[in-house]
């Protein structure tokens, strides 16, 4: 089944119809973290968004190769200094082990997230050889030059040749080049808007690694444009991040690889849009951010009350991808009542037995429109918040045959086990959310853990930080984590 997808394609700024290089199957490749410290929810925002979308094209048929790289080298910061020599400075790390550290945390908030890993995960550090190849293909197509020891890319020349150079960020090139600020080693490039592709390391700097122009590292753009190309092919179907990635990396990769190749990288290009905090940009320096693990346990001033990852990730699914997402204390709570209720109603759903002398009547039909319309929604550039909200209108159908007021009858046989089947399609496989209580037979489980709260509380209570800290810990080594909120209250989620 390959039912027509329309995606707004940052390319021409437009919706258009989806159709795969080879049908049947995607290539995608999304940019992943620099890995020089915690995941922050920004991040999660726009991996998030990509996971939904990578689970949407999944249940849709197709086979997907989902390429997420993990940047480990040549993202530099606006002084010139690179994030994870700097983490690793800081940290006192070999900086492959601030690489590790990060890494890992962010496989471990990705999981906690559900998230599904991507196909092929490459690291820059690993592919220097093909980076350097690929300086070399450009210089040898003329749009690159050297000046001791570093490789620059020729923007201006590259500008004049094809007429490519801002159209997927929409810059005018003419503004462009006059508002271009300028970087390190600014004296060595031609024009200012030009960008180094191969950059000679500073004695002090720590990665380096030898090429044909100096002992150095690869410029930051060059790895997506590496190792896209070379795991889903010079041109591929789906390239993604954030939109603040427009410019200067995605426009700057889509440079290397006519550069390198005379084509355009991607045929659809999908930006995701920023996460604010009570309507500001979430920012660290001003105080207005929430880490993931404060927003679990509430122990920030912008929340009144823990937040279970599955609440969070329903809270995202609420506002499409390409729009700004607005994080609230009051925004999460209304999450937490809709995720509850959308879980309930699918465990009720599951319950309804088929009626034998059942005749569709317009209950059928409506349910019937409504599920083709929440996929209708998902197909139109993924959209969550209208399909969800199509999924709780059912949802008082659903209450209505369990309370009585709608008759089971009107619910034909097919139409029932086709809702059961859409619900948990939508809720687990493409929203990817999770049941948050592992209760057991009878909520043994939910009886356990009340048990292992009290015991808990009563060992705080004591002062007794010994027991209650082992609770923790031995929780958390299940991967179930506590949450105390503010009120005294403690509740449990499995990770
Ligand atoms: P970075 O680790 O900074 O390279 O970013 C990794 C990904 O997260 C990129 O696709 C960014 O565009 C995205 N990102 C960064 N900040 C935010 C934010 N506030 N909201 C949404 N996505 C973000
Ligand atoms: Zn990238």
């Amino acid at each position: 089944m390959k039912q027509e997808l329309v995606l707004y394609n940052s390319l021409n700024r437009k919706k258009e119809t989806f159709k795969p290089i080879e049908e049947g199957y995607i290539g995608m490749y999304v940019c992943g973290p620099t890995v020089y410290s915690d995941v922050h929810l920004g991040n999660v925002r726009t991996f998030v968004s990509f996971d939904i979308i990578y689970r949407y094209l999944k249940y849709l048929g197709y086979t997907v190769r989902y390429v997420r790289n993990i940047t480990d080298v040549g993202h530099l910061l606006d002084d010139g200094t690179d994030r994870i020599s700097k983490g690793a400075r800081a940290e006192k790390l070999e900086p492959m082990e601030v690489v590790q550290k990060y890494t890992l945390g962010f496989h471990d908030m990705m999981r906690i997230f559900n998230s599904e890993p991507p196909s092929i995960e490459p690291r820059a550090s690993g592919h220097i050889l093909e980076q350097i190849e690929m300086v070399q293909q450009i210089l040898d197509n003329g749009l690159a030059y050297e000046k001791n020891g570093s490789v620059y890319f020729d923007v201006e020349k590259f500008a004049k040749e094809q007429d490519v150079y801002g159209k997927l960020s929409g810059r005018v090139i003419e503004d462009l080049f006059s508002e271009t600020r300028e970087l390190k080693n600014q004296g060595e490039k031609k024009h200012p808007a030009d960008f180094a592709i191969w950059m000679k390391a500073a004695p002090d700097h720590l990665m380096r690694w030898n090429s044909p122009w100096s002992e150095g590292f690869p410029g930051w753009h060059l790895e997506c444009s590496v190792m896209s190309t070379k795991y889903l092919g010079t041109t591929f179907d789906i390239h993604g991040g954030g939109n603040d990635l427009k410019f200067p990396h995605h426009e700057n990769e889509v440079a290397q690889n006519f550069g390198a190749c005379k084509c355009q990288p991607a045929n659809f290009w999908l930006h995701t849009n920023m996460l604010l905090m009570n309507g500001r940009k979430m920012s660290k320096s001003d105080g207005n951010t929430i880490s993931p693990e404060e927003l679990f346990t509430g122990e920030s001033p912008h929340v009144s009350q823990g937040y279970s990852p599955m609440v969070v990730r329903f809270f995202m699914l609420q506002t499409h991808y390409r729009s700004t997402m607005d994080l609230s204390d009051e925004a999460l709570k209304a999450s937490e009542k809709g995720y509850k209720r959308l879980m309930e109603a699918r465990k009720t759903l599951q319950g309804f037995q088929a009626v034998q002398s059942a005749s569709a009547g317009t209950v059928d039909e409506e349910i019937s429109k409504l599920l083709d319309q929440a996929l209708e929604h998902m197909s139109d550039d993924f959209n969550t918040p209208m399909a969800l909200a199509r999924m709780f209108e059912v949802v008082p159908k659903i209450n209505g045959i369990r309370d009585g007021h709608i008759k089971a009858e009107e619910l034909s046989a097919e139409t029932l086990d086709r809702t059961k089947k859409v619900f948990d399609d939508f809720i687990f496989d493409i929203f990817g959310l999770q049941e948050e209580m592992a209760s057991g037979k009878d909520g043994t489980t939910d009886g356990l853990m009340q048990l292992v709260i009290e015991l808990r509380n009563h060992a705080r209570s004591q002062k007794d930080w010994g027991t209650a800290d082992k609770i923790r810990d031995t929780l958390k080594e299940l991967e179930i984590q506590l949450k105390d909120a503010k009120g005294g209250d403690t509740t449990w989620v499995k990770a």
